[in-house]
């Protein structure tokens, strides 16, 4: 299912096949940014560094090191610095999409609505009955 896309980062034109979501020429230079920075991981005293000194160090941007710990190609488990931004507020997670806090609210907003609707639906199944009960004086 080859289809004509945009690089997204240097904007040429590329056969996208669902697989590199750059062009090939991006696609190799990612590649090589992902071994220098695999490299710098992978020595002891690195394993820990935080996301902000390996983008000082090897080049490669944020927003990369965030994908690749979403696609799991870094681990977290084994490079305890790394995360990417939750979905809503942006403090660096590990996994899922939204971080715990943000979690935790979102259960409590959907329990408050859930009460809500319970509560409007009490309501209008009181007025029904009020309204039958009315009619059928
Ligand atoms: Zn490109
Ligand atoms: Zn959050």
């Amino acid at each position: 299912m080859a289809e004509i896309k945009n690089c997204p980062k240097c904007n040429a034109i590329f056969n996208y096949n669902g697989l590199r979501d750059v062009c090939p020429k991006c696609f190799k230079e990612e590649e090589e940014l992902f071994e220098t920075v695999y490299r710098f991981l992978r020595q002891r005293e690195n394993r820990a560094a935080s996301i902000e000194r390996i983008t000082e160090v090897t080049g490669a941007s944020e927003s990369l090191l965030h994908k690749w710990v979403r696609k799991r190609r870094l681990h977290p488990a084994q490079f305890p610095g790394l995360g990417y931004p939750c979905d809503n507020c942006g403090t660096l997670i590990i996994q899922g999409k939204i971080c715990r806090s943000c979690t935790d609210k979102i259960k409590t907003d959907l329990k408050q609505h859930e009460s809500n609707m319970e509560f409007r639906e009490a309501v209008t199944n009181n007025n029904k009955k009020t309204y039958l009960s009315n009619r059928n004086k």
